[in-house]
């Protein structure tokens, strides 16, 4: 068991034990090695199943919506970012969340872990050692470097440290150097306007309209979504047409603009594999460049829609 899971363990436990809080939100060992799944633990009893280690990837704040009672979330720097946009939209109090930060060097992608290791092959556990992630298997152990097998959005993450936070389990991580560079968009960059529209023609040709991006988001939490509404109707319904989906994946990229923590999730949920964090980190460049304005990182922070003040520079981009 990894330090950082008994000490989220003892942590949660002492929460709920002293009646800080009604529920702590963790994570818990998944279906496999490799996966980790939600975890809702409102008795200190049911602390000992939580985990943190290289395989919790989902973004938990995704599952604080108007808490009535205070809960406590274990959240990473992207976790945390989430829930500071969310308590600054009033979807909850703030005094009704605790945030226990952990620090983070990245989370499995767990695709692209399968990928490099080849298939077939039986894992029995995954661990992390300095900058490796070790990987148990029925055929012996193989050694990864993280970069190699985490979320693409993990090797560029400005919050590996959660900037916002209650407290802080285990030591702080650095920013990465890339954060500001966003060196991910330099292909879409080197593209002509001819070149970006048709690579996106053919990413979004390919959407089925399931809309797992959207759930898996935290900042997705209107009762009643555009793409759902039929008077008007906004977009065309269903996936495989190019026009429904266009409105569907930009008007979404543009609602999350200045909102979106760069967790990834919806692009790990994508079952046909669009990369949706192009999409976001342009908003994400646009926004930062025009208005000094990152979502997350700060608690005074201002919805971006509400600054009502011009742009402080000209976007080059696009
Ligand atoms: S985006 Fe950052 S905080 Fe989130 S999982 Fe990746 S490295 Fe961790
Ligand atoms: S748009 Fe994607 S990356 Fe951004 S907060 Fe939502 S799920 Fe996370
Ligand atoms: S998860 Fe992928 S396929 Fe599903 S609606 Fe979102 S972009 Fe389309």
């Amino acid at each position: 068991m990894s330090d950082l899971t008994d000490k989220v363990r003892a942590r949660a436990k002492e929460l709920l034990e002293s009646g800080e809080v009604k529920l702590v939100i963790g994570h818990a060992r998944g279906t496999t090695p490799y996966r980790s799944r939600p975890h809702f633990a409102s008795t200190p009893e049911q602390t000992a199943d939580l985990i943190h280690d290289v395989t919790c990837a989902t973004n938990l704040a995704v599952y604080v919506s108007k808490p009535k009672e205070k809960v406590a979330v274990i959240a990473k720097g992207c976790d945390a970012r989430s829930l500071i946009t969310i308590i600054n939209e009033g979807q909850a109090e703030r005094g009704n969340v605790v945030i226990v930060g952990v620090p983070c060097e990245g989370k499995l992608d767990e695709g692209g872990l399968l990928e490099r290791l080849g298939f077939p092959r039986q894992v029995k556990a995954v661990r992390e050692e300095g900058e490796e992630v070790v990987v148990e298997g029925t055929e012996g152990e193989v050694r990864v470097a993280r970069d190699e097998v985490v979320m693409p959005n993990c090797t560029y993450c400005r919050a590996r440290t959660p900037a916002v936070r209650d407290e802080l389990i285990g030591d702080p991580v650095p920013a990465r150097e890339e954060a500001d560079s966003y060196p991910d968009l330099a292909e879409l960059d080197a593209m002509t306007e001819a070149e970006r529209a048709a690579f996106w023609h053919e990413q979004l040709s390919k959407c089925i309209r399931c809309y797992a991006c959207r759930n898996a988001c935290p900042s997705c939490f209107c009762p009643e979504c555009f793409v759902d509404e039929y008077h008007p109707q906004w977009a065309l319904h269903g996936g495989g047409q190019f026009r429904g989906n266009w409105m569907w994946n930009i008007g979404r990229a543009q609602h999350l603009a200045g909102r979106c923590s760069a967790c990834g999730s919806c692009q790990r949920g994508c079952p046909v594999d669009i990369p949706l964090m192009l999409l976001n980190r342009w908003m994400e460049r646009a926004t930062n460049e025009a208005f000094d304005h990152l979502a997350g990182m700060s608690e005074e922070q201002k919805q971006l829609a509400a600054l009502f003040r011009k742009a402080e520079a000209k976007v080059e981009h696009g």
